[in-house]
């Protein structure tokens, strides 16, 4: 198994979008064992993405097509025997909403290694 963490921009992310990535997300990441969890907000996206190595490989190259997003960068990809978020299908937060991120000025998620942004995930998601 691989774990795979990307950085992305996206300018105007409405409700109505997380909403249509949540749908598709929830289905195929089930459908291909595939969990992970999704940070967005302050223009970016923060996504961690686990499991069998050809199927994140193949969900990422369709994720950084996605028009939705763009400056889609590979942080790391690394391997793994454990998952770190067995039970999450695909979980949405926002970062905004838990001011993990208190100065939204300095933050840039494209300066941060993989550790730093998956401490950054673990962070948001004891609080949720
Ligand atoms: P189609 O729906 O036929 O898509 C065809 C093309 O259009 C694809 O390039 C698709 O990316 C794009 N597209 C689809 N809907 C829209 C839209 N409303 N506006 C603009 N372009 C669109 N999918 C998952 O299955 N699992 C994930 O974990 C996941 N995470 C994502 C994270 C982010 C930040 C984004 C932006 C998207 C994510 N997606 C995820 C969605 C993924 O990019 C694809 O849209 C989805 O998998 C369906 O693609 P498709 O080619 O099978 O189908």
């Amino acid at each position: 198994m691989i774990r795979l963490i990307y950085v992305s921009r996206s300018d105007n992310v409405t409700f109505e979008m997380n909403r249509d990535i949540l749908t598709s997300s929830f289905q195929f990441n089930q459908e291909n064992k595939i969990s992970g969890a999704l940070l967005y907000g302050f223009g970016f996206f923060v996504q961690c993405l686990e499991g069998d190595e050809e199927s994140v490989r193949a969900l990422y190259e369709k994720i950084a097509k996605d028009t939705r997003h763009y400056d889609v960068t590979l942080v790391c990809e690394t391997p793994i025997s454990e998952r770190h978020f067995p039970d999450w299908n695909m979980s949405l937060m926002n970062l905004a909403s838990y001011k993990v991120v208190t100065d939204k000025e300095d933050f840039d998620p494209y300066a941060m290694d993989g550790k730093q942004l998956l401490a950054l995930i673990d962070q948001i998601s004891l609080i949720v």
